[in-house]
């Protein structure tokens, strides 16, 4: 392990099962890696189905306990639990780059927009409402919101804390209880946020984190009759396997699932603004962000003007190590990534696209970023998420025609546009089919405003008042009351 952490006791290499911090039965354990070097940092425990059971079952007794908790309390712990996250920033960050390989700056920047996650809804815990109808002279109906009960999460590498707390925050301060599976690839994010959790007062048993396989977790999280919901981020492959895995027992589901994102830019827009919205959307995290501009659209107008200005900024990015503060772009999380990313490029090279600027150079897990001019529908990257520092770029002439571009996909996650006419705005704001539109910025993630797609980008939404609902039921009490 080549970092150091002021407080060493945040690094677990045990799972966090009902309360206890524990290695398998089973004996067995995974590897974890750091994407810039290759290097191991540590091991997790391969958690088995049994264990997966019992951290259920855990969840279910907390969860007894907790939904007659007060909504004062609940807010108190999720405010503890905020301050530690932020008294512990260097040291998160610094797991976060190490297994997941992003700048440090950025990892900083995820651990203040995960615990604000914890701190909105603390809030929100308090302003949980229900309504009181008078239908007629001898009826009342109370609608009463409740926890759901016990719920599971799902949680994917590219940002390992904010896709937790996103998830937890919610469940916690509606009364529930969470059995949490991080990716196997940045797992010790996740354990550390446990860490946390429990100094901050956590009740024994009501967040689990079970580290190991996939395959030996997901189906007991899927087939348990106890788990009342599942919340899922990642891929739409493994989203709707999942959703096909919990129909036997008729789970609520939230699945935040892929993008492809549309970024279109009007002759009419602002050239700096456009510039520094695609750059900000495209290349944090490497590019691997389900929000990332996948696929640029820019009117014949300002095309060359745009690919220019964009060409010097992407020629002044620097490639490296994440704890190198001059660096911006990290590596990609694994060799499938890197894979992926350089078959992207070679097919739309073959098919017509060309390089402006310098050409791909792959060393290891860093991946130069690519602008590439003259990118048509029919190319892979115009299709599929790239997950990788490529910006390919589509010339359009009409305002018909980038929208319907933009909607060609099954996906509708995040899209993104930039123009000075009014009109055009709301036109085209309607118009696009995606769960999140973003005018002249090329950011769209916040607390406060709900996150989600529509298509098969997901279900459901995360932050804002919105993600609290999906943890709470509605029951409707109805109370007769006969004539005096
Ligand atoms: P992924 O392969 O779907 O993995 C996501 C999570 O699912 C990981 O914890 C993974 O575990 C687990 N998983 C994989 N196979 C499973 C199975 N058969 N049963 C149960 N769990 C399973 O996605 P990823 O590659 O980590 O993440 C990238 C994808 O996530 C992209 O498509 C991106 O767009 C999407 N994403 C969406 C959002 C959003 O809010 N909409 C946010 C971030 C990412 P292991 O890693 O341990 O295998």
């Amino acid at each position: 392990m080549t970092f150091s952490l002021n407080d060493p006791d945040l690094f677990r290499q045990t799972a966090f099962l009902g309360g206890d911090w524990k290695t398998s039965t089973s004996g067995k354990s995974l590897t974890v890696d750091n994407p810039s070097t290759g290097e191991v940092i540590g091991t997790i425990p391969a958690c088995t189905a049994e264990e997966t059971g019992a951290a259920i079952e855990s969840a279910q007794v907390a969860q007894a306990k907790w939904r007659r908790s007060s909504s004062a309390e609940r807010a108190a712990l999720l405010m503890a639990w905020y301050q530690l996250m932020l008294d512990h920033t260097e040291d998160l960050a610094q797991i976060m780059t190490m297994e997941q390989g992003k700048p440090l700056v950025e990892a900083k920047g995820e651990v203040t927009y995960a615990a604000s996650f914890l701190k909105w809804f603390a809030a929100e815990a308090e302003h949980v409402q229900g309504e009181a109808l008078v239908p007629t002279p001898d009826r009342r109906v109370i609608i009463l919101k409740e926890p759901v009960g016990v719920t599971a999460a799902i949680t994917p590498w590219n940002f390992p804390l904010a896709m937790i707390t996103r998830k937890c925050a919610p469940a916690l301060a509606a009364g529930c209880s969470m059995v949490l599976k991080p990716s196997e690839l940045t797992p010790y994010s996740a354990l550390a946020l446990a860490v946390l959790a429990e100094r901050a007062g956590l009740p024994k048993g009501l967040l689990s984190v079970v580290t190991g396989y996939a395959q030996d977790i997901g189906p007991t999280l899927t087939a348990s009759p106890i788990i009342r919901k599942l919340s899922f981020t990642g891929s739409t492959k493994v989203g709707s396997l999942l959703m096909r895995q919990s129909a036997d027992t008729v789970k609520k589901l939230s699945l935040e699932l892929g993008g492809n994102a549309p970024l279109i830019v009007f002759d009419d827009a602002d050239l700096s603004v456009a510039v520094s919205g695609t750059m900000m959307s495209k290349f944090r995290n490497a590019g691997q962000t389900c929000v990332c501009a996948n696929r640029v659209y820019v009117q014949s107008g300002i095309h060359d003007a745009f690919l220019d200005r964009l060409a010097a900024k992407v020629a002044r990015l620097n490639i490296g190590d994440g704890f190198d503060p001059q660096v911006q772009i990290g590596p990609l999380i694994n060799d499938a990534a890197v894979a992926k990313v350089k078959e992207h490029v070679e097919d739309a090279l073959a098919k017509g696209g060309r390089v402006i600027g310098k050409p791909l150079e792959i060393r290891g897990r860093f991946v130069s970023p690519v602008l590439l001019a003259d990118v048509t529908a029919e190319m892979k990257i115009a299709q599929e998420e790239t997950f990788g520092p490529i910006l390919p770029v589509f010339r359009f002439e009409y305002e018909n025609d980038a929208v319907e571009q933009a909607n060609a996909t099954p996906f509708g996650l995040a899209s993104y546009f930039f123009t000075n006419d009014i009109s055009r705005a709301w036109r085209v704001g309607e118009a696009l089919d995606f769960g999140m539109v973003g005018l002249n910025t090329g950011s769209v993630s916040m607390v406060s405003a709900p996150f989600g797609g529509v298509k098969q980008s997901g279900l459901g939404r995360e932050g804002g008042s919105l993600g609290l609902e999906e943890f709470l039921e509605v029951k409707s009490f109805h109370i007769g009351l006969p004539a005096a």
